[in-house]
């Protein structure tokens, strides 16, 4: 059995009942076996069994007092999983479906995504199973707090600079770093994704989204095409998707279809992203509600059927495992051209091998939605510098930083012996870096 195969194998057995986590790492360590070849000392330093296995793991306990005087006990957890380019940095995620194993997968992922950066930034991930959905901004408010309660000990500016994910956005962030402050006692950069009037970055909420389509773009150009006059389907319509949707549109490209775990919509005319953001960002409502507004869209109940609708191009935003083979294969047939992952793992492996079975560009998410964690670093470089960057200055970063990324997964697959296949560039350009930095550093 060889080296990849042998941790790979370990992993499991060690980590039983962790499903999404054996997925991400199966995924990453087998596009690694060409790079561990190459380089038999890495082996030797045992570096593939401390790369998967996080420097630490957090769980605790989040006890909160619901409007009606009710006591309920949610889990926290934060999962520090490796430091070696810079402090851990990854989001936060609040939704019922939480658990170690999930916190796992993101955690992993967030050490490549941060390192294609090519910013100081290590990975981490936490969150917590509470469900926000249907809750009263005072419930909101003490959760956050007794989240942070416990969570304001093992994070820092320069060791874990925790950020949004689903269910956390800019109203969470504001709770839960005033009650870092107020534990602290100091007003720093210990969370990104702030508000502007107290340390955040112009570009952030957009960030994830306008990424993902910078680099739909860079790949079209790069094969002489354009988004302009493109069909593209947005799955979700949360913080990512949204931007997602705004920048395509502004490329010249019809978001034609949306959705939210409820149902999709499907408008032929183009979102009307006003409507969507009122509903979404500002009522904190239903998509269904969309169609009752806007002339000429469709309601469907159910997300899957999304995935039938023909397009240019797919740009999952939602959730992890959103495409499996017979949804890739709906959008194969209905002339899918490129799928650029704006949320975390939403296509599974087979999913993955109908794409690059039928030719798809397919842009990985640990690439694709790296401009978040981009952004939230230039944050960090701005907080740090006490200073303001203007949204053009901001934007131009991004834009050159989802430009390089994409090369750089580009040069990586080539040099490889792999050409084309993104989700191999990405894993081996982000894992070459952490692995020098590793080795440097030696067996810790
Ligand atoms: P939000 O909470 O803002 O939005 C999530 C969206 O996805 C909502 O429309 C939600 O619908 C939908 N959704 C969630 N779970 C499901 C499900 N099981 N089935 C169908 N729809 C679902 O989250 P974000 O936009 O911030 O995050 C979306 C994805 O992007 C996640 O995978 C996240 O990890 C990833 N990501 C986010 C970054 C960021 O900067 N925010 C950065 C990098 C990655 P509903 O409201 O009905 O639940």
């Amino acid at each position: 059995m060889n080296y990849v195969q042998r941790v790979l194998e370990e992993l499991k057995k060690k980590n039983p009942c962790e499903p999404e986590f054996h997925q991400a790492a199966e995924e990453i360590l087998l596009s690694l076996a060409p790079v561990v070849e190459r380089h038999p000392e890495y082996e030797k330093a045992a570096l593939l069994e401390r790369f998967t296995e996080p420097e630490r793991a957090v769980l605790f306990r989040v006890p909160w007092v619901d409007d009606r005087g009710a006591v309920h006990v949610n889990k926290g957890y934060r999962v520090q999983f490796n430091s070696a380019i810079g402090p851990y940095k990854g989001g936060l995620r609040f939704h019922p479906s939480v658990n170690l194993s999930i916190i796992k997968f993101l955690g992993l992922e967030q050490i490549l995504k941060n390192s294609l950066t090519g910013l100081p930034i290590g990975g981490g991930k936490g969150g917590s199973d509470f469900d926000p959905k249907g809750k009263s901004e005072g419930e909101i408010m003490r959760f956050c707090q007794s989240f942070m309660t416990e969570l304001f000990r093992h994070i820092g500016q320069d060791t874990d600079v925790p950020a949004g994910d689903i269910g956390v956005g800019g109203r969470e962030i504001g709770y839960l770093f005033g009650q870092y402050k107020r534990l602290r006692g100091e007003h720093v950069g210990v969370l990104t994704g702030r508000g502007l009037s107290y340390g955040g970055s112009l570009v952030r909420t957009e960030a994830t989204g306008y990424g993902l389509v910078y680099m739909v773009e860079e790949a079209m150009n790069c094969r002489g095409e354009t988004l302009s006059g493109k069909k593209v389907i947005v799955s979700g319509s949360g913080n990512v998707a949204l931007y997602a949707c705004e920048k395509a549109q502004a490329l010249g490209a019809t978001v034609i279809a949306m959705y939210d775990s409820d149902g999709y919509v499907l408008d032929m005319g183009g979102i009307d992203l006003a409507v969507m953001k009122q509903i979404k960002e500002v009522e904190r409502g239903r998509i269904k509600e969309y169609a009752a507004r806007v002339k000429g869209a469709k309601y469907f109940e159910g997300c899957r059927g999304i995935w039938s609708v023909p397009c240019d191009v797919a740009l999952p935003c939602a959730t992890q495992n959103e495409i499996g083979g017979e949804s890739a294969r709906r959008l194969v047939a209905g002339g899918v051209k490129y799928v650029g992952e704006g949320a975390n793992m939403p296509t599974d492996p087979e999913g993955i091998e109908v794409f690059r079975r039928a030719g798809v560009v397919f842009l990985p998410a640990k690439a694709a939605n790296a401009g978040g964690v981009a952004t939230s670093a230039l944050e960090m470089a701005q907080s740090s510098g006490r200073m303001y960057w203007t949204f053009e200055e901001v934007d131009a970063k991004l834009r050159e930083i989802m430009v390089g990324i994409y090369h750089n997964m580009d040069g990586a697959a080539k040099e490889y012996g792999v050409a084309g296949d993104y989700v191999a560039g990405a894993n081996i350009a982000g894992f070459l870096k952490v692995a020098e930095a590793m080795t440097a550093q030696g067996i810790v």
